[in-house]
């Protein structure tokens, strides 16, 4: 017997696939994480490098945190004078504090995290979930996003981001993204595209999309989805599985799309322990070496 709120979210996933079957994107559901400019990524023995075009850093303190130099060269930000924290070009003129000594609970470090927070799951890319036996990871690596940094680097979502974007081809349909990311996705679609002639059964994973851009929040929250950014897809609706709609984790997307956008700095939501198997999120800090922090632990 399914429950009502269970039902709710089909119906709710079933509009939202009627209507975004066609080109442009508009995505629903969880998300994770965020995007930097792009260069295609170079493999390295295995481990992707990501994309690092955009370098943006004055001069930097003389103990600065190599993670934070990290975020700031793929965010476009600058490290505070105190190297403590990023400090950012919007209006506000928000800094963000690697640490800001708080004790928090796991909800709490996804409402208000510290740039440490962002690291605290690692991310483990290219290794697949076991079977049915849920995520491989402990946590929701790259679930934790840091809305300052994304604000930062793409623009508050709203009216003005949406005048941004651009429409890009994506398989045999296209999507509306983010400029910034248009070119990292594009490198993903070739990568799928070379998968694709070898196995076209790959295809139907990439048909149904659940879309790219939405204004939205995450379901459940008031926080804002990676969609409202235009960093994020969601592939095939029919094959995904959502953690609140679906008791148990499993995942049907094969190793070759998930491989095709980790190797270009896509975070899976497949690997949250609150999964969402269909959501791609660019998030380069994952997959660059120089912004894993020496030490994972919480200090608090
Ligand atoms: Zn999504």
């Amino acid at each position: 017997m399914s429950q009502p709120v269970f039902s709710a979210v089909a119906l709710a996933l079933a509009t939202v696939s009627s209507v975004c079957a066609g080109a442009v994107g508009c995505a629903r559901h969880e998300d994770v994480p965020a995007p930097t400019p792009h260069t295609p990524a170079a493999s390295v023995g295995g481990a992707r490098a990501v994309p690092s075009a955009f370098v943006q850093v004055a001069a930097l303190p003389a103990k600065t945190n190599p993670s934070l130099a990290c975020l700031a060269r793929l965010y476009g930000v600058t490290v505070t004078p105190d190297g403590a924290g990023l400090q950012t070009p919007l209006p506000t003129g928000a800094v963000i504090p690697w640490d800001d000594g708080r004790r928090k609970t796991e909800e709490e470090r996804l409402e208000t995290p510290d740039l440490h927070d962002l690291f605290l799951a690692p991310y483990p890319s290219h290794a697949m979930p076991d079977g049915n036996g849920g995520p491989t990871s402990t946590g929701d690596p790259g679930r934790i996003r840091v809305y300052a940094l994304l604000d930062a680097r793409y623009g508050a979502p709203g009216p003005a981001l949406e005048k941004k974007l651009v429409t890009v081809p994506f398989v045999d349909t296209r999507v509306r993204v983010h400029p910034l990311v248009a070119p990292v996705l594009t490198a993903v679609e070739n990568r799928l595209k070379l998968a694709i002639a070898k196995d076209q059964k790959l295809l139907k994973f990439l048909h149904n999309l659940g879309g790219t851009y939405n204004d939205r929040a995450i379901a459940g929250t008031d926080r804002k989805s990676a969609h409202a950014y235009g960093i994020a897809i969601d592939l095939s609706v029919p094959e995904s599985a959502y953690w609140r709609s679906t008791p148990r984790f499993s995942n049907r997307f094969p190793k070759e799309i998930i491989d095709a956008f980790e190797s270009e700095g896509f975070i899976w939501g497949g690997r949250w322990a609150h999964f969402d198997t269909m959501h791609f999120e660019y998030r380069p800090e994952f997959f660059d070496e120089s912004c894993t922090p020496s030490s994972r632990t919480d200090p608090h």
